[in-house]
């Protein structure tokens, strides 16, 4: 058998999510699901035995070139503060900053792993007045440059692979690594997310797509409608097969009654509004549907909600099916 893949994992600025997500991955778990396509882990900061010295002698092989990384995957938007020093986040033992770290295993490493939009955008940590100088990998929000230039190549010939998401899923993950792993190569879109998942939209699929036809807007979580309208649904706009390829094979974001918040682009932590509720000027959504011009939209929506079946308007302000289809018998032409 040849060789495997091997996977060096560092955690940078993260509540860990995107580990979290990670292991759950497919109906195993993230290293049977690896170990599937030849890859494991050369070394996790949260799943593997080594710690302290030990752990550090493992860095240090990767750093100098010493021993192979396939692909350097990195949790967490990286803590450039203050003043460039990166000495908002030291890693313990090294007197160096992790940032210097995750720079210096990149430029040996094959391919290069942003888990999750922290690491690929600069995320959750850089809301606001982006106290600690946090940064993507190779992006800073949607246009500056991260912790690498923006010119970054990696060894394998591929620029920083964002796997966008907050956390991303499971899915994304090991389907990217598999392909780096099989193909060599991932096609990436323009801000770096593997198209395999970014040529979708989090709205594909979802369970409430007969309401958002109809324009029949839930006013309440617990409602069946459309989130879009009134709780701030942004999932005509989001990047992602959210609602395709199931969470944990079941669930997602608006199944449970949680509005789609754009989570796998740039900027998203800071949209100008409360995550759930709906942004709207002269009562018309602000973030409006990806390739659809206002004057339609206003139109669609007028005419959609002209036409709701009684059915539908109903249970949209419902928890559960008040009125069920009427069941007819198949016409003959
Ligand atoms: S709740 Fe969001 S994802 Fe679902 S149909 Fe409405 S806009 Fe689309
Ligand atoms: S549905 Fe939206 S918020 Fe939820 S994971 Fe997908 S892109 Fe992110």
């Amino acid at each position: 058998m040849s060789e495997a893949f091997s996977v060096l994992w560092l955690q940078a600025g993260s509540c860990g999510g995107c580990t979290m997500s990670a292991l759950a991955a497919d109906d195993v778990g993230l290293v049977a699901a690896l170990d599937r396509f030849g890859i494991r882990l050369l070394w996790h900061p949260a799943l593997s035995a080594q710690s302290g010295p030990d752990a550090l002698d493992i860095l240090a092989d990767a750093a100098a070139g010493r021993i192979a990384v396939d692909a350097l995957c990195v949790e967490g938007a990286v803590m450039t503060g203050p003043n460039g020093t990166g000495r908002f986040q030291m890693m313990a033992g090294t007197g160096q900053s992790t940032a210097a770290w995750i720079a210096a295993i990149a430029a040996q490493a094959r391919h290069v792993v942003a888990v999750g939009s922290c690491a690929a955008y600069g995320g959750i940590p850089m809301a606001g007045a982006n106290p600690t100088d946090a940064t993507g990998l190779q992006f800073l929000g949607f246009d500056g440059a991260g912790l690498l230039p923006r010119s970054f190549v990696a060894r394998g010939g591929l620029p920083v692979i964002n796997v966008a998401g907050c956390a991303p899923h499971p899915g994304w993950l090991v389907e990217t690594l598999a392909e780096l792993a099989l193909s060599g190569t991932c096609a990436l879109d323009g801000l770096g997310r593997p198209r395999a998942f970014a040529d979708h939209l989090a709205h594909h699929g979802c369970s409430r797509n007969e309401f958002y036809e109809f324009k029949a807007s839930a006013a309440r979580a617990s409602d069946r409608g459309c989130l879009m309208e009134n709780l701030g649904c942004k999932a005509t706009q989001a990047p992602g097969d959210c609602n395709l390829r199931r969470w944990n094979g079941y669930g997602s974001c608006t199944d449970a009654g949680y509005a789609c918040i754009n989570c796998t682009t740039p900027g998203f932590q800071d949209c100008g509004a409360p995550f759930l509720e709906t942004a709207k000027i002269a009562g018309i959504p602000v973030g409006l549907p990806v390739d659809m011009p206002k004057a339609w939209f206003v139109a669609l929506a007028a005419l959609s909600k002209s036409a709701t079946p009684q059915r539908v308007r109903t249970n949209a302000h419902a928890d559960h099916v008040i009125v069920p289809p009427i069941h007819r018998p198949p016409r003959s032409p």
